[in-house]
């Protein structure tokens, strides 16, 4: 079952400590449709400008990436820039040129109205709102979004998330939009406003699902080597979304699944600079990944008699 996806398309500057790249093909929709398209055929819908270069166009194409809904507009891609220490859970953004995306007014193709599964990525939430009334009642709605959003439109995000199934966002994101500092209560106040599952993601430390069926939390894997973590959270969505979408299977197991699923996307985002790591996969790898989640995580019960 495909998945539509709509949000940025990037030029990225990113600097960490261990090397920069200039242009470097980022987005939040390139990290997401990257990460996906393991799993399930992806359809993308967002705008570039001319500047963006034709290699990258190849790229998602040789992904199988549908790109009926790529808008090429005169003026320049959205770039954005990135900066990070050894502490890869802060980052600075150094700046963010809107470019051709200020205007962006996303066009859903006629042949993608139907799609059953639909990720809205960070973008304006009266943009998110504007795709769902374009699409045919979809299986699967999820969003993203971001302190900005959060902070200038709260409104308009609160009604897109009463219309969507799925809420992934970060972990400071999801104490802000709910006004709560303790993380379980503040999921409980998101998943009364709408959204079936709350997927909160913790950067090297992991990921937490939420739902009216219970709690579960996977650990960060600590990785032997991290270059660059800037898409994680997207392929995290990517690998999650992707692999509900491709079994259409959203039961409790199938959720646990999609959440190891998606740190391993995530994980395996970090690797490499940009979306170097992401663009070609080999499958035994995503599952030998999948596969060292599972005994991370695994262990026997075995009682023991415990003092009074
Ligand atoms: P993440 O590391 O998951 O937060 O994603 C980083 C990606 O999001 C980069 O490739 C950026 O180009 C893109 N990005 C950064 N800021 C924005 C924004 N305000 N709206 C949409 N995409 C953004």
């Amino acid at each position: 079952m495909p998945i539509l996806v709509v949000g940025s398309l990037a030029l990225d500057e990113v600097e960490t400590p261990f090397g920069r790249r200039e242009s470097a093909l980022g987005g939040a929709a390139v990290y997401f449709g990257l990460a996906a398209s393991y799993f399930t055929e992806v359809q993308l819908v967002g705008v570039v400008g001319r500047d963006f270069p034709q290699q990258h166009v190849d790229l998602l194409a040789a992904r199988g990436i549908d790109l009926e809904g790529l808008k090429f507009v005169d003026g320049e891609t959205f770039r954005w820039g990135g900066k990070y220490g050894y502490d890869f859970n802060a980052r600075d953004t150094t700046f963010t040129h809107l470019g051709a995306f200020a205007d962006f007014r996303p066009e859903i193709p006629e042949r993608f109205r139907k799609t059953p599964n639909v990720f809205l990525a960070n973008i304006d939430p009266r943009l998110q709102l504007d795709v769902l009334e374009q699409v045919e009642r979809p299986n699967m709605t999820a969003l993203d979004t971001m302190n900005y959003w959060i902070e200038r439109t709260p409104n308009e995000l609160r009604a897109a998330l009463e219309r969507v199934d799925i809420l992934i966002i970060n972990d400071a994101e999801a104490r802000q939009l709910a006004g709560e500092p303790m993380l379980r209560r503040a999921a409980g106040r998101i998943l009364e406003w709408g959204p079936e599952l709350l997927v909160v993601k913790k950067g090297e430390d992991g990921a937490v699902t939420f739902s009216r069926e219970g709690i579960f939390a996977v650990p960060g894997l600590p990785l032997d080597s991290i270059v660059d973590p800037t898409g994680a959270g997207d392929s995290f969505a990517g690998g999650f979304l992707g692999y509900l979408a491709a079994t259409g299977d959203r039961s409790p197991d199938a959720l646990r699944r999609a959440t190891i699923y998606g740190s391993t996307m995530g994980s395996l985002c970090c690797e490499a600079f940009s979306t170097e790591k992401l663009v070609d996969l080999e499958p035994l790898e995503i599952e030998d990944r999948f596969q060292e989640y599972k005994r991370l995580t695994h262990f026997e019960y075995s009682p023991i008699l415990l003092n009074a």
